[in-house]
């Protein structure tokens, strides 16, 4: 197969089914097949190729695409386009793979359902009528649609996890400055992590290399070379490793099906070789909590450049109207109920008189988390929970309700506040409901190798 004919073969399916699955806000033709042209001009005169050479991409609409339409599924930046790549995006480009076009997402990816996209929700292929997970449904729905073998998200809170989980998908959040954050859209900086999307675990690791490794440009990016996980997901193997299962994770709230497949998968492990533990990790279940300041605090500070003179949208620059009025009316319109409900939260979290009994108190909780996490890692080489407290639920069901979404991500946090290496795995299908379970592995800063080890061992 020539990789133009490759590409003709995804678009001809996105074009089938996207109207329906929502997976997409923009599609790329142009752009998709010149690239496939010239991977395929490459191969014909013997040249060398780089290593997903030709291969299709779906890209979350946080990552800049230099002439290409970036939203971050907000109307604010509706009509911008952005004058630079990001350096994943760039990385892409000289892997030589093709990207097809940016995904839907929940508004600055504050979300667990994509519903908070300014440009409608996206279906769950497995069941239209349910949730794909959010921040980054789109991605994960382009995989779970087979409208892409790979695709690309980001992880604040598990972005690419829970989606990951709710569509039987694989989804890596990967050591926090493992991946570029260079012209990723900001919405909580010390969280923020893109990380690779796939149908399997060595799929993941191929383009984790690819994405991965240090760059001059963010300056929270890590100087050494990307963990060997293409060679771990090559050899995936448990046999001696010690993993722990997070006691927190169980009890109320969640689904007897997923737990049954947790079970089975602890199981496995066992038979495969591992010694199994509970290990306690008491201060997780205060990861929610801490997670809900400190993000909109951080996404208070980031999205304050949004003003209406830089970017995309600008409302009421009629001449009636003062700077401040336009800044002001344009974030009015521009911005959805979740991005502002997260602004007021953040600014009202960081304002002085009330800065140390909120951010404070929750920049101590994430202290004693990464205590625990380290305690832990004195005992096991690895932890696991299932990713997500239930199945995939119905569209509009916690849409007014952001307590019950925000309950998506119990289990997700604590590795973003800790800064560790995550990934979640299809394990099953609850029995009750027929939708794909999760299973999240969590490994210490920069040992994300040991993901790729169990995640191909049980896969
Ligand atoms: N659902 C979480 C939130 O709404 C996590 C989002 C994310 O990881 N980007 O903030």
């Amino acid at each position: 197969l020539t990789a133009v004919e490759v590409t003709e073969a995804h678009l001809a399916r996105i074009d089938a089914v996207n109207e329906k699955v929502n997976a997409f806000l923009h599609i790329d033709r142009e752009g998709a097949l010149a690239q496939a042209r010239r991977v395929d001009e490459k191969r014909a005169n013997g040249e060398t190729l780089g290593p997903l050479a030709g291969v299709p991409l779906a890209l979350k609409d946080i990552f800049t695409t230099e002439g290409v339409p970036t939203t971050v599924g907000s109307k604010i930046l509706e009509g911008w386009l952005p004058p630079y790549d990001a350096t994943v995006t760039r990385r892409l480009k000289d892997a030589d793979v093709v990207i097809l076009g940016k995904t839907n997402m929940d508004e600055f990816a504050m979300g667990s359902s994509t519903e908070n996209s300014a440009y409608g929700p996206t279906g769950n292929p497995w069941d239209l009528t349910r949730i794909p997970g959010g921040s980054g449904g789109g991605s994960s729905a382009a995989l779970a649609g087979f409208m892409a073998p790979l695709a690309i998200g980001t992880d604040t809170g598990g972005s690419i996890r829970q989606p990951a989980a709710v569509t039987g998908t694989v989804g890596v959040k990967p050591t926090y400055g493992g991946v570029s954050r260079y012209g990723m859209v900001a919405f909580s900086s010390s969280l923020d992590q893109g990380g690779p999307c796939a149908r399997t675990v060595l799929d993941a690791a191929l383009l984790h290399e690819v994405m991965g490794g240090h760059d001059p440009l963010d300056s929270t990016s890590i100087d050494a070379p990307v963990p060997p996980v293409v060679e771990a997901a090559r050899g995936g193997s448990v046999a001696g490793m010690r993993i722990g299962v997070v006691k927190e994770f169980r009890g109320e709230g969640y689904q007897a099906g997923v737990m049954q497949r947790f079970d089975e998968a602890v199981e496995l492990l066992k038979e495969l070789g591992a010694e199994v533990v509970e290990v306690s990790c008491p201060s997780f279940t205060k990861a929610l909590a801490a997670y809900y300041l400190i993000a909109p605090s951080e996404c208070s500070s980031n999205l304050a450049r949004f003003d209406g003179l830089r970017y995309g949208l600008r409302t009421g620059d009629d001449g009636s109207h003062s700077a401040e009025e336009v800044t002001s009316l344009t974030r009015e319109a521009g911005f959805g109920d979740e991005v502002k409900r997260r602004i007021m939260l953040g600014t009202y979290a960081l304002s002085s008189g009330y800065y140390d009994a909120y951010y404070g108190s929750a920049q101590k909780v994430r202290t004693l988390i990464t205590r625990d996490f380290e305690k832990a890692y004195e005992q096991v080489d690895v932890l696991i929970s299932p990713t997500t407290p239930t199945t995939a639920f119905p569209i509009g069901e916690r849409a007014d309700d952001p307590m019950a979404m925000y309950l998506a991500d119990l289990c997700t946090i604590p590795a973003n506040l800790a800064g560790n290496a995550a990934m979640s795995l299809p394990c099953g299908l609850a029995p009750e409901d027929g939708l794909p379970v999760g299973l999240q592995i969590i490994a210490p800063a920069m040992k994300d190798d040991r993901l790729y080890s169990v995640g191909a061992a049980v896969e």
